[in-house]
């Protein structure tokens, strides 16, 4: 019981937080942009900064009292230019799609182009979706993977790159699991004079962890959410050149922010000095490790993995290629039996966006967990078992108590 005084307080809501946690504790958590934050951090996010407000920035702000919040929010920012190489961060923004909309507004004007990746194949819906600011203010030219080998070609980028002369290209996605050619994109960008962007939502815990290559040294503007596999609080930051320092910290706040969230901050301070600490190179490498596990495991079931396998956290299978069960129907039956996916479309889906051929499959959570490489062989055979028996319920209700007793031998931090 971590939450004595909810308890007493408001069963209502006590009541819920306690389903959630055993669902937590009880279910293998396979969504690739998930994660499980430390006690540490927990902590920081139910402290007191909370109650402070504090438009501006260290020194310059805009309400009395705030000599203490701005040592908290300099020493994110230190910590994070640390981590990441940055010359320049910015550490309030509230969420990763909030701290997109500053970068657009740092560097662009409405109506201005820019390169992003396609959506249908893994671009995030910051990157242009009809219905996101992205869409509605700016003109998104997309680029593609190549149909025959699902991994985008660079040149094809160049290509389109030089005809459309976006004034900013953007590099990053939701959904893809090979690695980005960061100094390619900068190559291209200098090319035609465009602004570099690049938002490492998926990918900062693992860059962090000296994993995959940091794009932060080339790149004009990187955003990042703090939540996923940085393993840190809901939230995000940006980290920039010098020379755009000015822009970027305008356009969050006055441009889309009031007053930063301080206890997100200290929190954010906690996860990234986590992230310093030399066992985090460990977590992000086991992440990798586990990732091309459970892609091998699954590929020996006879599930086709997009693009053939994985560099990162996360894999795409295309089930209703290689089983003909749609991401919408795998999605349910697994949530019934306790398994987090997530449906996805795959590049170049036949299907639709609501029931697309794909699920999209990420091991950051359970490598939190302690899960290693032999546990993926038996999360492989839990999703396949699932698969196999969608129809039948008995059968279903067994394989859940399977998945309760594996999930159950890997405690999850902040809750034991
Ligand atoms: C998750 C994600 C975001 C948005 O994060 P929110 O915090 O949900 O707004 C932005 N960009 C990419 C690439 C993401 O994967």
């Amino acid at each position: 019981m971590i939450y004595p005084t909810i308890q007493t307080e408001d069963p209502a809501v006590y009541e819920i937080m306690k389903r959630e946690e055993q669902r937590q504790k009880e279910g293998i958590e396979l969504i690739a942009s998930e994660n499980y934050v430390s006690r540490a951090v927990l902590e920081a996010m139910g402290s007191t900064l909370t109650n402070k407000y504090s438009e501006g920035y260290p020194g310059k702000r805009y309400y009395g009292g705030n000599e203490i919040i701005d040592q908290v929010e300099s020493l994110a920012v230190e910590r994070a230019k640390q981590l990441f190489n940055a010359e320049h961060v910015n550490v309030q923004p509230l969420s990763g799609s909030p701290a997109n909309l500053a970068v657009y507004m740092g560097l662009l004007n409405p109506g201005d182009k820019v390169l992003g990746f396609s959506l249908d194949q893994g671009g995030h819906l910051s990157h242009g979706h009809p219905l996101n600011f992205s869409g509605k203010l700016y003109t998104i030219i997309p680029y593609f993977a190549e149909k025959e080998t699902e991994v985008i070609d660079m040149d094809k980028v160049e290509e389109i790159a030089l005809r459309e002369k976006p004034k900013m290209i953007l590099a990053g996605f939701s959904a893809y699991s090979r690695d980005f050619d960061w100094k390619r994109f900068k190559a291209i960008a200098d090319k035609i004079g465009a602004f570099t962007f690049a938002d490492i939502a998926h990918v900062a815990g693992l860059i962090a962890g000296k994993q995959l290559e940091n794009p932060v040294p080339y790149f004009d503007v990187v955003s990042t959410t703090t939540h996923k596999t940085l393993r840190g609080p809901r939230g995000a930051m940006i980290m920039c050149k010098e020379q755009f320092a000015s822009a970027i910290d305008k356009a969050v706040f006055p441009g889309v922010q009031g007053g930063p969230h301080d206890h997100i901050n200290a929190a954010k301070a906690i996860a990234y000095g986590e992230a310093l600490k030399p066992e985090f190179t460990n977590y992000a490498a086991q992440i990798i490790k586990n990732a091309r596990a459970l892609a091998t495991a699954l590929q020996g079931k006879g599930y086709r993995i997009v693009s053939g396998g994985t560099d990162n956290h996360l894999m795409l299978v295309d089930l209703f290629g290689s089983k003909q069960i749609t991401g919408k129907e795998a999605e349910k039956c697994l949530e019934h039996v306790g398994i987090s996916i997530n449906k996805n479309m795959i590049p170049f889906d036949p299907r639709k966006p609501m029931d697309p051929s794909g699920i999209r499959v990420g091991t950051p959570a359970v490598t939190t967990r302690g899960c290693m490489e032999k546990d993926m062989q038996t999360v492989a055979d839990l999703m396949d078992e699932a698969l196999m028996n969608r129809s039948d319920e008995n059968k279903l209700t067994e394989i859940k108590e399977k998945v309760k007793q594996f999930a159950l031998r890997f405690p999850v931090p902040g809750v034991e």
